[in-house]
C-alpha cells in the first residue's frame, strides 16, 4: 500500500535529522580523525544525503497527487536562519512571519551594530550614538520565503497567498501570487469541487516555489550584478533579442511583471535557457553574433503564443 504523506513527513524530518547529526560527528572529529579519512567520509555523506532524497522523493511519487517531503540539501543550521548558534527553537506564527525569531535576529545585530557602522558608515556614527538602542528598541521586520509543507488538511481546509507561499518583495508579485491563487481555486471549484483543495495545490505549487526562487535572485540581481559590466551588456543584448524575436525571447523580468498569460514555472524555466544564451553570447567583449543568437533561440525557445504585445 502506498505510504501517506502524514507518514512520509516525520520519516523525511527523521532522516534530516540523522543526517545533520552525522555532519556534526564529522566536524567534532576534525583534527582528531585523519583530513583525507574525513574528506572522504563527508563526500560519502553528501552522496548518502542526495540518494536518501531520491528516495524519498520516489517513495513520494507512489503517495500521488502530493508533492514529496522537503529535504535539505546541506544541513540546516541556526545561521542560514538568522539564529544564533545557541538557540535551540523558534517559534513561527502566521501573520508575522518568523516574529520571534525576528527579535532574536536583532537581538544578535544589536550585539554588533556599532562595530559594522564604524567600518562601514563611519561618518554616520556620530550622528546616531545611541544606534543600537534606537535598532532594538524600534519594531523589527523580517523579509522571508515561507515554504510550507502541506497547503491543505484534507478537503476541510486550506491555505492560500502569504499563508500558504510568502515571499521576499523583490519582484513586487507576493500580492499577485494571492489574487493568482483565488481565480484558480474559483475556477476549479466552478467546475469541479471534488478533491479541490488537493488539485489545486499540486497544480500550483510549481508556480509559486518558481516564483519564491525568482525573487530571491532578483533581490541578488539587484544587489550586486546591476553592477557588472557583463551583467550590462545582458541586459542590453536580450532587450534587442526581445526586438528581433519578440514571440521567443521575452527577457525574464517582463515576463513576471508585464505578461501575466506566462506562468512564473515557465518564466523561471524559459529564463534559465535565455540566460545560458546571454552567458555564451557573451563570453568574450566581441561583439555578438546575432546569427548564432537567432539559430539558438530557435532551436532552444519554443515560440510563445499571445507573447508579442
Ligand atoms: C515590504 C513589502 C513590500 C511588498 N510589495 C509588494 C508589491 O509591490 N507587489 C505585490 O504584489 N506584493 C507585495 N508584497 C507582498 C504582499 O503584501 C503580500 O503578498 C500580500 O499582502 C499577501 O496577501 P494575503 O491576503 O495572503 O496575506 P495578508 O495581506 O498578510 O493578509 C492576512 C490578513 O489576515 C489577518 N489575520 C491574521 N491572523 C488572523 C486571525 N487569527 N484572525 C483574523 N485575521 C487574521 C492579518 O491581520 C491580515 O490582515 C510586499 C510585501 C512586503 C512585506
Amino acid at each position: 500500500m502506498a505510504p501517506s504523506r502524514l507518514e512520509l513527513e516525520p520519516l523525511s524530518a527523521y532522516w534530516q535529522r540523522a543526517l545533520d547529526a552525522a555532519d556534526k560527528a564529522l566536524w567534532a572529529a576534525t583534527g582528531s580523525v585523519p583530513d583525507d579519512d574525513l574528506r572522504e567520509r563527508r563526500q560519502h555523506l553528501v552522496q548518502e544525503r542526495q540518494q536518501t532524497a531520491r528516495l524519498l522523493e520516489a517513495v513520494a511519487r507512489v503517495a500521488r497527487p502530493q508533492p514529496g517531503p522537503w529535504l535539505s540539501p546541506a544541513p540546516v543550521r541556526n545561521t542560514m536562519l538568522g539564529l544564533p548558534e545557541a538557540v535551540h527553537a523558534c517559534i513561527f506564527d502566521l501573520e508575522r512571519v518568523l516574529t520571534d525569531s525576528a527579535a532574536v535576529h536583532a537581538w544578535a545585530w544589536g550585539e554588533v551594530f556599532d562595530d559594522f557602522f564604524a567600518q562601514e558608515f563611519p561618518d554616520a556614527l556620530p550622528l546616531i550614538p545611541d544606534l543600537a538602542a534606537q535598532f532594538l528598541t524600534h519594531p523589527q521586520g523580517m523579509l522571508g520565503t515561507v515554504r510550507c509543507p502541506r497547503w491543505h488538511d484534507g478537503e476541510r481546509l486550506l491555505l492560500i497567498g502569504d499563508a500558504a507561499h510568502a515571499i521576499v518583495p523583490f519582484h513586487g508579485q507576493g500580492m499577485n501570487c494571492a489574487f493568482e491563487d483565488c481565480g484558480i481555486l474559483d475556477a476549479l471549484l466552478a467546475t469541479d469541487p471534488s478533491h479541490a483543495f488537493t488539485r489545486f495545490e499540486a497544480d500550483r505549487r510549481k508556480d509559486t516555489d518558481a516564483i519564491a526562487v525568482m525573487a530571491l535572485e532578483n533581490y541578488a540581481e539587484m544587489r550586486d550584478a546591476v553592477r557588472d559590466p557583463r551583467f550590462i551588456r545582458q541586459k542590453a543584448l536580450a532587450m534587442a533579442l526581445e526586438r528581433a524575436h519578440p514571440d521567443r525571447f521575452i527577457p525574464r523580468y517582463s515576463m513576471v511583471m508585464f505578461h501575466d498569460e506566462i506562468p512564473y514555472s515557465t518564466a523561471l524555466e524559459r529564463g534559465r535557457i535565455q540566460q545560458a544564451i546571454l552567458d555564451e553570447l557573451t563570453a568574450t567583449e566581441a561583439v555578438p553574433d546575432l546569427q548564432e543568437a537567432a539559430r539558438q533561440i530557435n532551436d532552444r525557445l519554443s515560440p510563445l503564443s499571445g507573447a508579442a504585445r
